[in-house]
């Protein structure tokens, strides 16, 4: 078997973030590190392509201010974020509701949280459960007995009439399942961090994220079109035959290869989810506001190019609209109906630019949720990724965060 360039102390397989968290770590150790990247380019599932001359993420994602892996790890005014304006807009049977964030919004305090659609009762549980979530410490969240974010939000004293309204839309997009079946820890710790940082998009794509990662290794640190077939007793065998040895090799590579590089590794289901890319000569809403729908059409939609004029080439809107699930026959008809009714305007002009479908797109996590896992699966072999910890920016970053204290740990570095 032909061999490949010098050994490093460690391989890391997969470029995406948790990867890219884990070599940085192990790096700033003073330990050699390559990583081997299956793709033309790092990020994995957070990837951004250039498509006529519009931005295309993979799928629609948004990016989190208040993560604390994201605040310690990147340059946040370098991305150049583009903000959300905090709240949502629902759409219902009875019209458009709009649930602003009175803290942040003064311009829309006056109709704050749904205005006339919202009860009394309802405001005050929503205040301190958001509150509790929002200003306490965060242990007692990790802690806390775990039940699925319905029965979390019941305890809370919100009405089943305005978790239909407002949480199950919302959240169906956040976690990509819409029974609010998610685990209540996990629900507690990313509304807090929607409380407390900005939702946004990078100026060039999401994909910004991991390029910033990868932009703070050493040159040649990460080896591209490199994908790794098998792990053997000495390092890893790449897909061209040549073998690359190490001592310690980390699986950093989402769920499917992870289970095929390593047998046996407990892996949870993934969510599946389709983000339908419409063009339009006008932007259908003039407004960067994430649009949810109460009858659960799709789970969210967004004039991407409100959020980011830089996603469309000038005298064109980008529209995201994400739906559980494939692309099946038929189902872009059906979704245009529904958008034309929820925007209140005409689709018929609208083009189909492209269909992204992830299918590994977040990991279920369902109650109870361990939060995050061990990476040691064996001798020298580890694994990372957001399976090992919750499906976010956050989970993945801790996750190649924990492998790389357990390797120094292992190897009996402090
Ligand atoms: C549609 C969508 C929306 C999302 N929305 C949000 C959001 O709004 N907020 C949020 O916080 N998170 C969101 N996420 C989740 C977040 O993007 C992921 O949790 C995170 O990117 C996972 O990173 P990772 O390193 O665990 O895995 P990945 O990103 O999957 O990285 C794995 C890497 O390994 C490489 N690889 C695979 N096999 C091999 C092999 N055999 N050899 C070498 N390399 C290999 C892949 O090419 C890839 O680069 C979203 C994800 C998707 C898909």
């Amino acid at each position: 078997m032909p061999a490949s360039r010098g050994a490093p102390d460690v391989l890391v397989v997969g470029a995406g973030l948790s990867g890219l968290a884990c070599a940085h770590d192990l790096l700033a150790t003073g330990l050699t590190v390559a990583v081997l990247e299956a793709a033309d380019r790092v990020g994995g599932r957070m990837r951004t392509d250039r498509l006529d001359g519009f931005v295309i993420d993979r799928g629609f994602q948004v990016f989190n201010t208040s993560y604390p892996q994201a605040k310690r790890r990147l340059a946040l005014r370098d991305l150049r974020l583009r903000p959300f304006t905090p709240g949502v807009l629902v759409h219902t049977d009875r019209g458009r509701v709009h649930f602003a964030d009175p803290t942040r919004a003064p311009r829309t305090a006056t109709s704050p949280l749904g205005g006339r659609s919202v009860g009394v009762r309802d405001l005050i549980a929503l205040a301190a459960l958001s509150a509790r979530d929002m200003l306490g410490p965060v242990r007692p969240l990790k802690r806390a007995e775990d039940h699925t974010t319905r029965t979390a939000l019941a305890a809370a004293g919100i009405s089943e009439e305005f978790t239909d309204l407002f949480f199950r839309p919302f959240l169906s997009g956040v976690f990509l399942e819409d029974e609010l079946e998610t685990s209540s820890r996990v629900f507690h710790l990313v509304w807090r961090s929607m409380l407390r940082g900005t939702l946004c998009l990078p100026a060039d794509g999401i994909g910004a994220v991991p390029r910033q990662l990868a932009d703070a290794l050493p040159a040649d640190t990460v080896r591209f079109e490199s994908p790794v077939d098998r792990l053997t007793d000495d390092g890893v065998l790449l897909a061209d035959g040549t073998e690359t040895a190490a001592d310690i090799v980390v699986v950093a590579t989402g769920p499917g290869p992870a289970g095929q590089l390593l047998p046996g590794l407990d892996l949870p289901p993934y969510r599946v989810v389709t983000t339908y890319f419409h063009t339009a000569p006008k932007p259908p809403l003039t407004e960067p506001t994430l649009l949810t729908d109460t009858r659960l059409r799709f789970l969210n939609s967004c004039v991407l190019s409100e959020v980011v004029p830089g996603y469309a080439p000038a005298g064109s809107s980008l529209i995201a609209t994400s739906v559980l699930g494939e692309d099946t026959e038929g189902r872009e008809r059906g979704l245009r109906d529904a958008l034309a009714q929820t925007y209140g305007t005409d689709t018929a002009g609208w083009t189909l630019l492209t269909a992204r479908t992830v299918r590994d797109a977040l990991p279920a996590m369902p109650h109870p949720q361990p939060l995050t896992r061990t990476s040691r699966v064996g001798p020298g072999r580890y694994v990372c990724g957001d399976h090992r910890t919750t499906g976010s920016v956050q989970g993945a970053l801790a996750s190649g965060a924990r492998a790389a204290r357990e390797i120094l740990r292992d190897l009996g570095r402090p």
